[in-house]
């Protein structure tokens, strides 16, 4: 690898922070010293390095967390670790959001102003922050450049909505620390800690994270009628950090039973159960397996997908962080059953608990002979590696998530081929969301047709809703489908004090708004297919008189432009001009008129849901068309 960007070199705190996620170089080839005579074989290097490649993403990770931003130099010793050329590593590196590839300061504060805390007060906390701390970071510009200490951003849903408004703190350096902090409003006015100048006060407020603010962090899990629990009858009871304490509840009981029954009969169970995908696209996770089992090519994979990142959705954070072992189990009995020996966990990077607490939870199992060459002596091979995102909704999508495992930019493929036949590094690949393979464990247990007593015809078990927005008691509530939107916001308590309900947004950015007088709708597959809804990630965003609706509507469009990849061009322009057409509606300076505006609007909508390669563009214009058709904001006609 002889192409480097201006030759520039890495510092040694760059170099050890590679070196510590790849493993120190093993010649000349890969970044190491030069051996003439060893260099000469072909043994290292090359082909041996190349298919390092999916360990992209982790070497960034590495230079962001100890640099605070991903310099020249750093990546040009990343690209030779790895032979990969620096224009494609650059292309990488900037792709991700959470990657700057300009100086930073060691401590930035990103703070949520996406909907579920704009309904929570997100823009009056982020005018707070401009008074007391500055303006928002941008990327410097010129050769002279001068970083300060601290830094906030503004940044899309964290993913800490019943906690809203939520910010991300980061600290980089030698002992890089991340933390989501809850009702952040409290932090910033309640103590004052940003109060003063705005070093002095981003110092206090940078110690009190360091401190422990966990006075913060309301714990916001709501337990539903005990007996209707299924996936969160653990969650507050036992201990997410002791594998004993997991045992001691259960835990790996379904393992053992799916060891004893074998791979077709777990399949045989998962199928009868019905389960369908809690992820969105709501597909029989048994004909999903099957046809994973089935596939003659080797290796299989498993793909968790954890990245979840649908504004108002929070429910596998917080599985992951409150019963991590479930995961590890449920990923087990997944890949023990399709014939999988890797899999593969893909969590979202602003999710630093949840990380840590898979990281452990995988490290504890594998110790106990939980995973790893012989699962439970089975004889039957079964491990998990973590990656870690980097800040891109659109790795959501399945294939723009193998492509960034694999080291690429996270951009969506073209199917056909479909994952279960050509996925990870073109393998037949199992991908399931975290809720989805939560299910498992409890089927394996109670038996498929058991499973499918539970919920509706059409959709069995029980549901986790992320309740979020102007509602008196936001969190993670779990029912048995059927349940409707009214008993479910009777469930979180209603209204908060004195207001009115405007909206309920269900299914999230991607998703729809539904009328008030709409909410004895079933929430189930087959009760929000017919009233032209949708379940969605889960999201039950309330919306009140009190919040800004345009101004919503506004956001989401600003969401989807900024995280298209851009790969197709209905998308990619679509979601520029919607947005521009949301705005000049609100400036009260439209072409010709609301209703031209509107028309534009469902005209670049259908371009953009008929053309678009993935969801993401497919979607993009649901819930703006919902509110403009459905409630008959800009006094749109009813569809
Ligand atoms: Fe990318 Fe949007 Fe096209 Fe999806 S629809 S591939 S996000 S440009």
């Amino acid at each position: 690898m002889d192409l480097h960007l201006h030759d520039a070199e890495p510092s040694a705190q760059e170099r050890e922070a590679v070196d510590a996620a790849l493993g120190a170089p093993t010649s000349g080839w890969d970044g190491g010293v030069r051996d003439p005579v060893r260099d000469t074989h072909v043994a290292f290097g090359g082909k041996a390095a190349r298919a390092q490649r999916h360990l992209l993403l982790p070497a960034l990770h590495a230079l962001q967390s100890r640099a605070g931003w991903i310099s020249e130099g750093g990546l040009n010793y990343v690209c030779k670790r790895l032979s990969v050329p620096p224009a494609d590593a650059w292309g990488v590196a900037t792709f991700y959001a959470l990657f700057s590839t300009t100086p930073r300061p060691m401590r930035v504060l990103h703070v949520c102003d996406d909907i579920a805390c704009k309904c929570r007060g997100a823009n009056e906390l982020i005018a707070q922050l401009e008074k007391t701390v500055g303006p928002e970071h941008h990327a410097p510009t010129g050769d002279h450049v001068e970083v300060a200490d601290f830094a906030w951003v503004r940044s899309p849903c964290l993913g800490l909505c019943e906690q809203a408004p939520a910010a991300l703190m980061q600290e980089f350096g030698a002992e890089p620390h991340d933390e989501l902090i809850g009702h952040f409003d409290k932090l910033l006015g309640g103590r004052g800690v940003l109060g003063g100048a705005a070093d002095g006060g981003a110092g206090r407020f940078s110690a009190a994270l360091r401190a422990g603010q966990p006075a913060h962090q309301v714990r916001s899990f709501r337990r539903p009628a005990a007996e209707d629990s299924v996936l969160t009858k653990r969650i507050g009871l036992v201990d997410p950090t002791s594998l004993d304490a997991y045992r001691a509840s259960g835990g790996y009981g379904a393992l053992a039973r799916a060891i004893e029954m074998g791979p077709e009969a777990v399949i045989a169970e998962v199928t009868a159960s019905r389960l369908l995908g809690r992820g969105g696209a709501a597909f029989p996770t048994g004909r999903k397996w099957d046809a994973v089992a089935k596939q003659e090519a080797r290796p299989h994979y498993l793909v968790c997908n954890a990245d979840e990142s649908e504004p108002g959705t929070f429910k596998d954070r917080i599985l992951m962080e409150e019963d991590p072992f479930a995961l590890v189990e449920a990923m087990t009995i997944a890949g023990f059953a399709t014939g999988c020996e890797v899999g593969y966990l893909y969590v979202r990077g602003e999710y630093p608990l949840a990380l840590s607490r898979m990281a452990h939870a995988i490290e504890k199992s594998r110790e106990a002979g939980l995973l790893g060459d012989s699962i439970m002596g089975s004889g039957a091979r079964f491990d998990i590696e973590i990656r870690r995102g980097a800040g891109a909704y659109i790795c959501g999508e399945e294939t723009a998530l193998f492509n960034s495992i694999e080291g690429l930019r996270g951009e969506p493929r073209n199917k056909p081929p479909f994952p279960v036949a050509y996925g990870l590094f073109g393998k037949p690949t199992l991908v399931n969301n975290v809720e989805t393979l939560m299910n498992v464990p409890h089927i394996v247990l109670m038996g498929g047709a058991e499973y499918a007593t539970i919920g509706t015809a059409e959709s069995t078990g029980t549901r986790l809703f992320c309740v979020s927005g102007t509602v008196s008691k936001p969190g993670l509530y779990e029912a048995p489908f059927g349940i409707t939107a009214n008993e479910l916001l009777a469930m979180a308590g209603g209204l908060l004090p004195g207001r009115t309900l405007t909206t309920v947004l269900l299914g999230g950015a991607a998703g729809v708004f539904v009328r008030p007088d709409e909410l004895d709708m079933e929430l189930s597959f087959e009760g929000t297919r017919a009233a032209k809804a949708t379940l969605g990630s889960g999201v039950f965003m309330v919306v009140d008189d009190s919040v800004d609706l345009p101004a919503l509507l506004v956001r989401i469009a600003a969401f989807f432009r900024d995280e298209s990849c851009g790969q197709c061009v209905p998308c990619r322009v679509g979601t520029v001009r919607q947005e521009e057409a949301l705005h000049r509606i609100g400036a009260r300076r439209t072409r010709g008129g609301v209703q031209r505006e509107v028309a534009l609007l469902d005209e670049v909508g259908a371009a953009m849901k008929d053309a678009s390669i993935c969801g993401l563009g497919q979607t993009a214009y649901g819930a703006i068309e919902s509110a403009i058709h459905r409630l008959g904001i800009y006094n749109g006609a009813p569809r």
